[in-house]
């Protein structure tokens, strides 16, 4: 019997290592500028990985949209190291390393889950540092999903993982680290962020995570309100709207937001909305502009999710979008596009008359084509009219070249 019982004693908590041999994170898909950071801190002997999304989309075989440092070595070592360093923020100050345009932010492991937009709006606070600075290991537990909690280590290339990010990400689950009660009361926007996770990865949001959301979505209405709409539009750009916003909406989290546009799709049918057939179109879209390298305006964002509204109410369009603007503080001048937009389909569904071409010259004309494009294509009917409209276009162009 007593054999039995020292074993059973809980080891210290110690990550899992995977080395260089048995995963797929190769230094030739990590930005050079990144990997200059993280040699660099090598060299002076600090701890130097690379963390957060960029480890998890690199697991993935995905290509990251930005590689984070994270260091031991404290904010002004890290300025003291390079000479392109700017720090941000206060309270709990972090470095951007400039590389032309593009940043390299580079923090010291930290204990508590204080994000960047918070640091950002603490700056004003004080000039004391907190006692903020971790571990590795707090460093991984502060942040949001076990996915997204995961290590690269530029001294021997292996990935370190303290949260079972490695597990989720071959079961491909959104999984809070720690208890999502407590991390969504923490920071609500965390579950705007499982949302965004999920729809963008194709993964699905592990059953207590999703449960937390279901309970606390109202909590939304805590947070604060450009956070919220950074992260509304945040849903859109890589093609995968319509499920995105189909889980805000099963979530509650629409009913919260945009309490008017989730009225709007629950008398329309909830799941079988056609607010989905327009998103699923504009998603299309999306993907198609990413490759050319085009923004896609928030503002013709905006209005596709509220096509399907706006078709029911021609005429009705500030009505509409102004219930955006004021339930999620949009920008002014996200607003007046949206609006364009919407009132650009009764005109574009005519054809063009020669001696009323003034539209054609207004700078916000190729998007509003390519919306009304996005709503035929959605409602199924024809595109003559609109490849009249663009044969015009072009033809007034090339006069002015
Ligand atoms: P993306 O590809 O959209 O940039 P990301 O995972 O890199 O996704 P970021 O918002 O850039 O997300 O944040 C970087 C990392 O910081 C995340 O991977 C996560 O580890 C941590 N993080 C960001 N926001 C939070 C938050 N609200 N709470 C806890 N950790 C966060
Ligand atoms: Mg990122």
């Amino acid at each position: 019997m007593f054999g039995f019982l020292g074993r059973k004693k809980a080891k210290k908590n110690e990550p899992v290592i995977r080395a260089r041999p048995d995963h797929c994170i190769s230094r030739k898909n990590i930005d050079r500028d990144a990997l200059r950071v993280l040699y660099r801190l090598n060299d002076l002997g600090y701890t130097a990985y690379l963390v957060g999304g960029g480890v998890r989309d690199l697991l993935l075989g995905r290509k990251p949209k930005d590689f984070d440092v994270g260091t031991s070595a404290k904010p002004d070592e890290v300025k003291r190291a390079f000479r392109n360093c700017f720090l941000i923020g206060r309270r709990f100050r972090l470095a951007h390393l400039r590389f032309g345009r593009k940043i390299i932010e580079t923090a010291t492991f930290r204990q508590n889950s204080q994000t960047v937009g918070e640091i950002i709006e603490h700056a004003a606070e004080g000039p004391f540092e907190d006692n903020t600075f971790g571990t590795p290991e707090t460093d991984a537990y502060r942040r949001d999903f076990t996915v997204n909690g995961l290590f690269y280590n530029i001294r021997d290339f292996s990935v370190i993982d303290w949260v079972g990010g490695l597990k989720d990400l071959e079961k491909r689950v959104i999984r809070s680290i720690g208890d999502p009660m407590i991390r969504f009361r923490e920071d609500p926007v965390r579950m705007m962020r499982a949302i965004k996770f999920a729809s963008r990865l194709d993964f699905k949001i592990e059953k207590d995570t999703a449960k937390a959301m279901h309970k606390l979505h109202s909590m939304i209405l805590s947070a604060s309100a450009p956070r919220v709409c950074e992260e509304v539009f945040r849903l859109f750009p890589y093609g995968k709207s319509a499920e995105a916003f189909r889980m805000m909406w099963e979530y509650g989290l629409m009913g919260d937001l945009l309490p008017e546009l989730a009225e709007f799709i629950k008398k329309d049918g909830g799941l079988k909305s056609r607010t989905w057939k327009y998103l699923a179109m504009l998603d299309r879209y999306e993907i198609a502009m990413a490759k050319q390298g085009y923004d896609v305006p928030n503002g013709l964002r905006a209005a596709v999710l509220y096509a399907a509204w706006a078709h029911d109410e021609p005429g009705n369009s500030r009505e509409i979008m102004g219930t955006m603007l004021r339930s999620l503080k949009i920008p002014k001048a996200t607003y007046f596009l949206a609006v364009l937009m919407i009132d650009s389909v009764k005109r574009l569904s005519r054809p063009p008359e020669k001696s009323r071409l003034r539209f054609l010259h207004n700078r916000d004309f190729p998007d509003a084509l390519d919306f009304n494009r996005i709503v035929v294509r959605a409602e199924g009917r024809s595109e003559k009219i609109l490849d009249q409209w663009q044969d015009l276009y072009n033809e007034e162009m090339s006069k002015e070249t």
